[in-house]
């Protein structure tokens, strides 16, 4: 994949706005996830992490994507408007948040009408990017893009540059993603050992080092590759990651043949150069 005017690396910053209900929806894991600490963890997303990060995007005059959930957009409508009015890309992160493997195709065809309907309701528009929520896809949530006419993902890990998975109707971008560059990993921790995706509290300075090591490589490679940051407000919101993402976004800015995008504007632009 080449980048067009010279450019080494495409950039995204991404938001897993999934609130209280990624606890909600877990609560068939252990019924302990519907209690209120977890749930209170859930809502400083959306009530102090979004704010902060819209602080710094506006600060640095970066335009993001937030990936939120139906049930949440419903729940947190001055929250969505402020980000939508703000002029960032709004992408689709189903409806329920329950992992789609979990799902038929007649349950997830459902997940997807719902969310997409919503969508034209509160956006006017539908989205063109997915995420998965869980990180984890049913075997017939791809078929299920294709059908909705997506224009790309970013939930797959296959390479780090961008690539296209032809599909009946469509050739789907692929926006690669990687665990090392999703704050959950590093940052999602809670009490209950049965909690899946379970991480350490590492500190921000060795994920500083991890998200800056993998930005510098991109750079020195230049391969085409894409650096895609997928965050959740939740964690990346409180102060001393925040603070630590700001960083990382003044080293990046040292860098003027680096493009950081939209996520949509990135596909759009891999579409064009690989076909
Ligand atoms: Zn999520």
């Amino acid at each position: 994949m080449k980048w067009p005017r010279s450019i080494r690396s495409g950039v995204c910053f991404t938001f897993d706005v999934d609130g209280p209900l990624i606890w909600r929806s877990k609560i068939r894991v252990n019924p302990k996830f519907g209690n209120p600490v977890c749930v209170s963890l859930g809502e400083f997303g959306p009530n102090i992490g979004v704010p902060r990060i819209l602080k710094l995007l506006r600060q640095y005059d970066i335009k993001a994507c937030f990936f939120i959930p139906g049930g949440t957009i419903e729940e947190y409508p001055d929250m969505v408007k402020q980000v939508f009015d703000e002029d960032h890309e709004i992408g689709f992160h189903s409806y329920s948040h329950v992992n789609p493997a979990d799902l038929t195709y007649e349950q997830e065809k459902e997940d997807f009408e719902k969310g997409l309907e919503l969508f034209q309701k509160v956006f006017k528009d539908r989205p063109y990017g997915y995420r998965s929520p869980a990180a984890d896809m049913g075997d017939q949530t791809w078929g299920l893009l294709d059908e909705f006419d997506f224009v790309y993902d970013t939930t797959m890990m296959g390479t780090d540059s961008p690539y296209i998975k032809q599909m009946k109707k469509n050739k789907i971008v692929v926006l690669p993603m990687h665990w090392m560059l999703d704050d959950w990993p590093h940052f999602g921790w809670n009490m209950y050992p049965s909690f899946p995706y379970q991480a350490n509290l590492q500190s921000q300075e060795t994920v500083y080092e991890i998200w800056k090591g993998e930005f510098d490589g991109m750079y020195e490679l230049d391969e085409g590759c894409v650096y895609v940051l997928c965050m959740h407000p939740q964690l990346i919101g409180r102060a001393s990651r925040i603070r630590m993402l700001e960083r990382l976004i003044q080293h990046m800015r040292q860098f003027p043949d680096i493009w950081i995008a939209k996520p949509i504007e990135l596909a759009r632009e891999a579409q064009k150069a690989l076909g």
